[in-house]
């Protein structure tokens, strides 16, 4: 696990696992989960409402 960097926003500390980075880096800003994904206004590529939400990613069987 390797630090890369710090959220621009939060300054969370982020790592790199594996060769996944567990963060975002978006045009040479980088950004935690949450922290991007609250930027990004969090309904951009879902369809909206309607289907899915957190339930459809959860794996139960
Ligand atoms: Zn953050």
């Amino acid at each position: 696990m390797e630090l890369v960097g710090h959220c621009r926003v939060c300054g969370t500390a982020v790592y790199c696992k594996g060769g996944f980075l567990d963060g975002v880096s978006d045009g040479g800003a980088l950004y935690c989960h949450a922290c991007f994904e609250e930027a990004d206004g969090g309904q951009a590529d879902d369809g909206g409402a309607g289907r899915g939400k957190s339930a459809d990613r959860v794996d139960g069987s």
